[in-house]
């Protein structure tokens, strides 16, 4: 008899066949310190109340997924991710719907490529629908911190890590999958505006054959220095070239490019090509379909810095902007480069940037159809 409210807790939400998503009971927080935190939440320093964490063991497969109060990991210090950085990540959002129920945009695409990030780092894969069930239980035991303000965002970051005691240099036998939730404010307070780039020449993100293409905790680490000197050069952002020739854009910082040709009903858009060595963004790909509804051509192929310069020059190139799923669309002002600096368009976001960051805003918002079934319903724990 005393097991009837574990059983009925235990048996809403499967994470694995056999291995439920035990939901414990997380202590929440007071409405008001909430209020007080949703009111202002910036971006990735406030944490819910909960969090998901599965375990996976060579052997015995994935284990022990629980729904617990969000608290300090204990790590045996030579776990192996601390050593080797086996570890990888996904960032997706959930948003407040007008109809009080809260949504998040393309989760299975977060999960396949979670899938691959843990091929590619020699992990065992969460399975996808392991990895939805783990946003939907947490998303659904904090709803309470899905923020409702002007383009407020509940940030969900699932990740994945080598927890084996161990310093041999080999794939893990032991693993921790654990997804956190933090409340982010809009990227944009005060209004769009244009950011400033440096074009990284001293340093690569990515090259054929590494892990450019997936989201590993080791590409950013090594990013770091780049976007220090983009800082001390004083730009915002740094702009990623290819590794073999450092002459075709790849990406910025952590986002994918958009370059705009020509204007108006007629503007085309051109995307770097995914050659292996740039991140497949879930935004770039949604915007992309999206563009094309609007009538434009949208071109994914090799876009070189003097293509942007020269275009920029003779008024080819209108507009560039930069998009993933923190900032939505970023738009690109002004490039510092050793071979000379210039300037895209006067100074304003361009429009079609404008337009296709309000309509992708619009649908995860929910605010217009959503024709693509881009959305997921966060459904209430059973
Ligand atoms: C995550 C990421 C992106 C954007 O991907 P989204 O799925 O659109 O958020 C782009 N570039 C890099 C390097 C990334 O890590």
């Amino acid at each position: 008899m005393t097991d009837t409210l574990a059983d009925s807790r235990t048996s809403s939400r499967m994470f694995t066949e056999g291995v439920p998503l035990v939901v414990e009971d997380v202590p929440r927080r007071p409405a008001a310190e909430r209020a007080a935190v949703l009111e202002d939440p910036g971006f990735g320093r406030h944490f819910t109340d909960s969090m998901v964490v599965a375990r996976y063991r060579t052997g015995e497969g994935w284990v022990d997924a629980r729904l617990t109060a969000y608290a300090p990991l204990q790590l045996d210090p030579s776990a192996a991710t601390l050593h080797y950085a086996q570890s990888i990540f996904e960032g997706l959002k959930a948003y407040a719907q007008p109809d009080g129920s809260v949504a998040t945009f393309r989760p299975q695409s977060n999960a396949a490529r979670f899938v691959r990030s843990a091929k590619r780092l020699a992990m065992p894969p969460v399975p996808e629908d392991a990895f939805l069930t783990a946003a939907d239980a947490l998303v659904d035991a904090d709803r309470d911190w899905v923020p409702t303000g002007p383009d407020q965002t509940l940030y969900l970051r699932p990740y994945q890590l080598a927890v084996e005691p161990f310093l041999g240099v080999r794939p893990a036998h032991e693993y921790l999958f654990i997804v956190i939730a933090s409340p982010a404010g809009a990227y944009f307070p005060r209004g769009v505006h244009p950011v400033s780039v440096y074009l990284s020449e001293d340093y690569i993100r990515a090259a054929p054959g590494g892990t450019g293409d997936v989201k590993c905790a080791g590409n950013y680490a090594a990013s770091l220095l780049a976007q220090e000197q983009a800082v001390a050069a004083g730009c915002d952002q740094v702009v990623w070239l290819d590794a073999m020739e450092k002459k075709y854009v790849e990406e910025m910082g952590g986002m994918n490019l958009f370059f705009v040709l020509g204007e108006g009903a007629d503007a085309e858009l051109v995307t770097p090509e995914l050659t292996g060595t740039l991140l497949p963004g879930i935004t770039r790909e949604s915007l992309i379909t999206v563009a094309r509804e609007l009538g434009h051509t949208v071109t994914e192929r090799r876009f070189s810095v003097e293509e942007w310069r020269a275009g920029v020059a003779d008024g080819t190139v209108t507009e560039t902007f930069a998009c993933g799923t923190a900032a939505v669309i970023t738009p690109v002002g002004t490039v510092k480069a050793r071979t000379g600096d210039f300037a895209v368009g006067d100074g304003q976001p361009g429009p079609l940037t404008m337009q296709l960051r309000q309509h992708l805003l619009d649908i995860q918002h929910g605010r217009v159809p959503d024709t693509h079934g881009w959305l997921h319903r966060v459904a209430p724990a059973a």
